[in-house]
């Protein structure tokens, strides 16, 4: 049975609770321990899928199709631990399965309550898989006191009081605000953090206190004293230049250390941090610098394209340089020149995304690298662009276009030369769609096989022509002009398993164009970078020597 490790937070928002959880999980790995990360957020959403990426940032996909919080694209990263649908759910899920069940009459015709029926279905919840690993991590997403997030805390109360002594701990992340006028870190709001969890039943045993100053001593022991911890269970968490420094910044400080004392553990396993070391060493020192330009629509919000922008920094890891990403709005140039937007940059991205908005712009961007010979790597909505693009210049079907903007302006303009899948094979079954089938959940959706054509670029950068990656699209390059499309050129070097379905397509005559269905960023890690955004990087750095 794993160990429970509770994440709350306190104070503000955004303290990195997600990137705490996740470093923790790091450094019980490199003690020897399995572990396992889960994400409970309180909003009422059945899941992220349907929310904007300016509200919410990325959708992060799980090999079994599951669309969820991007936080649980850090936990990947830093343990390397693929995320299951189960590690991830919504106050929004718990009621409408508690509804399911009321409906099916399963509650035997009892009022149904928060308590017991939604706690219930959350404790059910956190058991899924505890006797697979050593530890098992849970970060409750928002702030101790918010009204949504009450039912998880009282689950995780009940949980930890069901469970045998020991069993669970409490970790809180909260805030020291310094004040400039008076030169002091103020320990009050964390005070009054900590007293908020009290009086829910919940006695936090370690505190994690983000702060922008080191924390006196004097401080340290005041926090422990009124918040009722240990002093070594106060553990600073400082600024960082890297998020991939947070392993070590967190070992420094005595986080791990102080987890397996509140479990009673010891002797406590030496830690292995070699990982670790190498993967901030190479991001402490680069040896040269690549200019990528990320061409998107949603701009505003780095967080969108969280996993494309740390897969491109793998990729400079593994090249030992350091990637300036820039990000372009494709609709600065729907009408226009793309050139003087793109001139400057040593290699082109076009990231995955939905409807019409900024994509004439992304086929221009599709175009410029194509023609101007720059490395191009398209992902999903990305690798579609620069088939239009390819359809239009090079195959002269001068109004090809994907019948996803046909769709959305409910009017019939282009040659769809991406259309509307409605059946597919995933493993051994068929899945089928409807054309109305536009919400949440009906995309093809996670781990699918391919298989790359022997002797093609991209058989050489992965090493293997069988690979697996993760998906999220509802629209698919057509297969009928894929001889027109060679014939010129772009070569369909990845496919499904049954050759029907287009998932990689590269120029051959091209230093590196490559545009991928799937969604690769979404499998890299800091220390053991994806393959493509490996090349595509080292393919930028060349570049960079010519120009
Ligand atoms: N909108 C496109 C589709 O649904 C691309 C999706 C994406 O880029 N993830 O196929």
């Amino acid at each position: 049975m794993a160990r429970f490790i509770f994440i709350t937070g306190g104070v503000v928002s955004s303290l990195g609770k997600g990137l705490a959880s996740a470093a923790l999980g790091a450094l019980l790995q490199a003690r020897g321990y399995s572990v396992r990360l889960r994400k409970l957020d309180p909003y009422l959403n059945v899941d992220p899928g349907t929310m904007s990426p300016f509200e919410h940032g990325e959708v992060f996909v799980t090999d079994d199709g599951a669309e969820t919080d991007l936080d649980l694209g850090h936990y990947e990263r830093f343990t390397g631990v693929a995320a299951r649908s189960t590690d991830s759910v919504s106050s929004g899920r718990i009621y409408s399965t508690v509804l399911e069940k009321e409906r099916r009459g399963d509650y035997l015709g009892k009022t149904i309550q928060v308590v017991p029926h939604v706690t219930n279905e959350i404790k059910d919840f956190l058991d899924i898989g505890a006797d697979e690993v050593d530890f098992m991590l849970c970060e409750i997403g928002g702030t101790v006191g918010d009204i949504e997030g009450l039912p998880f805390f009282e689950a995780i109360r009940q949980f930890s009081h069901d469970k045998p002594r020991g069993q669970c701990i409490f970790m809180h992340l909260t805030l020291l605000p310094y004040l400039a006028a008076s030169g002091e870190l103020k320990t009050k709001p964390t005070q009054h953090s900590v007293k908020e969890l009290q009086s829910i039943g919940i006695a936090p045993d370690i505190l994690v206190c983000r702060s922008e100053q080191p924390i006196p001593e004097k401080e340290r022991e005041k926090i422990a004293l009124f918040c009722n911890v240990r002093k070594e269970a106060v553990v600073a968490a400082y600024d960082l230049k890297s998020i991939y420094e947070a392993p070590l910044a967190y070992h420094e400080q005595g986080l791990d250390q102080a987890v397996l004392d509140a479990f009673d553990i010891s002797p406590a396993p030496r830690p292995d941090l070699s990982v670790w070391e190498d993967v901030k060493d190479r991001v402490e020192h680069p040896e040269g610098d690549v200019k990528i330009a990320i061409v998107g629509k949603y701009v505003q919000l780095e967080d969108a394209y969280k996993s494309i922008k740390e897969a491109l920094t793998h990729g400079g890891m593994a090249n030992r340089v350091k990637v300036s990403v820039e990000w372009v709005d494709a609709e600065l140039f729907d009408r226009e020149d793309a050139a003087p937007h793109l001139e400057g940059y040593h290699a082109i991205l076009v990231p995955g995304g939905f409807g019409e908005r900024g994509t004439e712009g992304k086929i221009k961007a599709a175009e410029f690298a194509r023609t101007r010979k720059v490395p191009y790597l398209g992902i999903c909505l990305g690798m579609q662009m620069a088939v239009v693009e390819a359809a239009r210049n090079l195959a002269d079907l001068g109004d090809a276009g994907s019948e996803e903007f046909d769709h959305e302006a409910g009017k019939k303009r282009f040659t769809p030369v991406v259309y509307h899948l409605k059946e597919w094979v995933q493993g051994n079954a068929k899945v089928k769609r409807k054309a109305d089938d536009d919400k949440g959940g009906t995309m093809r959706l996670g781990a699918y096989d391919a298989v790359l054509s022997a002797g093609s670029r991209v058989a050489e950068i992965y090493g293997t022509t069988a690979i697996d990656e993760r998906h999220r699209h509802r629209y698919e390059v057509d297969l009928d002009y894929r001889e027109q499309l060679e014939a010129k050129g772009l070569k369909f070097s990845g496919m499904s398993p049954d050759g029907k379905l287009p998932e990689i397509v590269e120029v051959s005559d091209h230093p590196w164009f490559i545009g991928v269905q799937f969604h690769p960023e979404l499998k890299s890690k800091p220390f053991a970078p994806h393959p493509l955004f490996r090349d595509f990087v080292r393919a930028a750095l060349e570049n960079s020597r010519l120009v």
